[in-house]
Order: structure tokens, then C-alpha cells, then sequence
């Protein structure tokens, strides 16, 4: 008689047959898992990540490529920018650390950098761990930690995420280092690719604290992940490096509630048709059938954050659903949620005129007809 089986291992069963037989799970790795919380309320996205779907195939195979990726050229530029701000065993890097987020600290005079290599995922993260350790038991000095190997518990699996650098102040305290390559301008950078930096860089809070948490368990003085993180990007239009703490708090509030929603997925799952499979080896409108029997929550953000966007703009739009407009005109609109809805409240054939959205639009819409007709009155010169 084969074992019983448990919670654990029916939801992994579940979970393979919606990948597809033969498919194996795609790991999650810190961009997938910050593009949760750009999106949080999309079911839809939750489900197939959680279930290890590869989504870029999954968008192919639905005919909806997404235009993901870095091209080659950038992610040239982006790694020689990278290796110039950590040159000289990170001594620009750590002076950026110290002028923007501890002045009170000694200023960095040279710092440890271990060495963090070791032979595949997991032994690099307690290669990691160990540095961690052993910098905690330096107090007094900086510490950088290049590219070092996290673990975050995911739906009960780690995944194992790569920062580019964490640094360890003398006082103990471990600060998260992002670096970009898009330029800051004046001191300030695009806020969507800020708000995308801030995400990623909370993901890898979260693993920090778990490793803070492990490190406490053995006995040892629980360190303090900072909530403010380092974004070094290129100055203006030059390659000179300059940085910006950025405050990640909310980030990491959405992405913590987001990861334990993930735990959930099981809901989500047994909320589908029997037999639903994401496999990309299936005919597109199979596969079709099975995307759309998840509830989604397209909003513009998704382009730059989901490989599913243009599969999910064309549905959103077509079934004429406001949140392809963007989230603000959504709010706007209170309870109408199609354009069908808008045009027929701004034309006075539906809707409750003391609803305000219905009152603007009613409003809207009478001056508009005003400005033609007087447009129209205007002779032609
Ligand atoms: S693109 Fe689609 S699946 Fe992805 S987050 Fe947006 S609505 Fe969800």
C-alpha cells in the first residue's frame, strides 16, 4: 500500500500536474519574487509562480512573447559599472555606505571581504552564513560580503537569491547593496525602476532576516537587518558611481504579506476545473482556457513586471475591464469597472447621479459636448 500521503506532498503533487508532466519547476529567483509585490492582488500570477511555471514559455506557447530581458549590451554595461564600484576591495562602495546611512560609524579605512565560493546553491548560502557569523564576531570593523548566496523560505522550499552586495557595519548591523545600472539625475532616478530596485532589494531583506534568525538560533546575538538600502547607480551621464538610501519598508511589509499568500495557493488550486494543466506543450487554446480559469488583475504595471502582460492586456482590454487604464483611474471610477459602464453613466443612461464618479463623469461629459458645439459655431476664418 503506498505511504499516505500528507499536506506537504499532495499540494507538490498538485502543483507538478499544473506544470505539466515532465515539467520541471522553474526556481523563483529575487526579480520574480519582487514582481509579487508590484502586483499583489493577482491571483493568477500568485498561482503560477507559486506552482514553478515558467511563464515566459507559457506566454509563447499562448502566442503573447513577453519582451523581457536585459539586452546584451546592457548587462555588459551594467556588470562593468558593478565591478567599478567594487574595486579596491569595495572602498568606494563602503565610503557610499558610510556618507549615506552611517556617518556615526568609523569611516571605512579598508573592510574584510571574505571568501564566499563554494560548490552549489545551498553550500554557498552556509559559506554565506558562516561569513555572516564571522562578521558578526568582528565587531568594530566593516565587512563587505560580495555576491553573497541567501536562502528564503518559499512556500516551504528555499529559494536562493544573490544580492549584490551586503555590507556589515562595525556596530553589527547588516545593510542590503543594490547597484544599477540606470543613471541617478541630480540625485534622483526613475521612480518605476527606484520602486522595481526597492522590491528586489526587500526580497532580499526578508532572507537576510531569516539568516538574522538562524544566526539567533545558535545562540548568537541577533544582528539588525537595516530597512534602509544602499542604490548605487551611475552619476548623471557619466560612469562615476553615486547612491541614494532608500527606505524599503513598505516593500518588504507587501512582499512579506505575498509570500505567505503563496503559502495559500492551495486555495487557489482547488479552485480549478479538474484537469487544468499550464504545460506550454499544449495547443493555445487549451491552454488559453487554463490561464483565463485563474482570476487576474492586469493593471500597466504588469508590462514591466510580468512575462504574462501582453497576454493579459488583450484580455483585460477586450473585455473592456477600466484596470487597463491604470490603477488610479480605477480608483477614480469607484464601482464601474468597464468602459461600457463609464460611457453609459457619462451619458446619463445608467448609474446613481449621487454617486460622485457618476456625478464627474455626467460633468465631464457635458462639457465636452459644450467645447465641440462651440467649436463648431466658431466660423471657418
Ligand atoms: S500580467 Fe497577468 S498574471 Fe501577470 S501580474 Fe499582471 S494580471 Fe497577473
Amino acid at each position: 500500500m503506498p505511504p499516505p500521503r500528507t499536506r506537504g506532498t499532495g499540494l507538490r503533487h498538485r502543483l507538478a500536474e499544473l506544470r505539466g508532466p515532465e515539467v520541471p519547476a522553474k526556481a523563483l529567483d529575487a526579480r520574480a519574487l519582487a514582481a509579487l509585490a508590484a502586483n499583489p492582488g493577482c491571483r493568477r500570477r500568485a498561482l503560477l509562480d507559486g506552482a514553478g511555471v515558467n511563464k515566459a514559455a507559457l506566454a509563447g506557447a499562448l502566442g503573447a512573447p513577453s519582451a523581457f530581458g536585459q539586452s546584451q549590451f546592457a548587462f555588459t554595461r551594467g556588470n562593468a559599472f558593478e565591478a567599478k564600484v567594487k574595486a579596491d576591495g569595495g572602498a568606494e562602495l563602503l565610503r557610499l555606505v558610510h556618507e549615506r546611512l552611517d556617518r556615526r560609524a568609523e569611516p571605512p579605512g579598508g573592510a574584510r571581504v571574505p571568501e564566499l565560493a563554494a560548490t552549489g546553491p545551498a553550500g554557498r548560502t552556509a559559506r554565506t552564513e558562516l561569513a555572516l557569523r564571522e562578521a558578526a564576531e568582528a565587531r568594530g570593523e566593516w565587512t563587505l560580503l560580495d555576491h553573497p548566496m541567501l536562502a528564503l523560505d518559499v512556500a516551504g522550499s528555499p529559494a536562493y537569491l544573490e544580492p549584490d552586495a551586503v555590507v556589515v557595519h562595525p556596530d553589527g548591523n547588516w545593510t542590503v547593496v543594490e547597484i544599477k545600472s540606470f543613471p541617478m539625475l541630480d540625485g534622483s532616478a526613475d521612480p518605476a525602476k527606484v520602486g522595481a530596485a526597492a522590491r528586489q532589494a526587500a526580497v532580499y531583506v526578508l532572507a537576510l532576516e531569516e539568516a538574522a534568525d538562524r544566526l539567533g538560533a545558535s545562540g548568537a546575538e541577533v544582528p539588525r537587518v537595516r530597512h534602509r538600502v544602499l542604490l548605487v547607480c551611475p552619476k548623471d551621464f557619466s560612469n562615476l558611481p553615486t547612491a541614494a538610501a532608500v527606505d524599503i519598508r513598505k516593500q518588504r511589509a507587501v512582499t512579506a504579506r505575498q509570500l505567505a499568500r503563496l503559502t495559500r495557493i492551495e486555495d487557489i488550486a482547488a479552485a480549478l476545473p479538474e484537469g487544468t494543466c499550464f504545460s506550454p506543450e499544449l495547443p493555445a487554446p487549451a491552454l488559453t482556457a487554463a490561464v483565463e480559469s485563474v482570476p487576474a488583475s492586469y493593471a500597466p504595471e504588469c508590462l514591466s513586471a510580468c512575462e504574462l502582460a501582453f497576454h493579459c492586456r488583450a484580455r483585460s482590454r477586450a473585455s473592456g475591464a477600466v484596470t487597463s487604464l491604470g490603477r488610479s483611474v480605477r480608483a477614480e471610477l469607484g464601482g464601474l469597472s468597464t468602459v461600457e459602464d463609464v460611457l453609459s453613466a457619462a451619458r446619463g443612461m445608467s448609474g446613481d447621479p449621487d454617486d460622485p464618479a457618476v456625478a464627474a463623469l455626467r460633468r465631464a461629459a457635458r462639457l465636452r459636448a459644450e467645447a465641440l458645439a462651440a467649436k463648431e459655431a466658431v466660423p471657418c476664418p
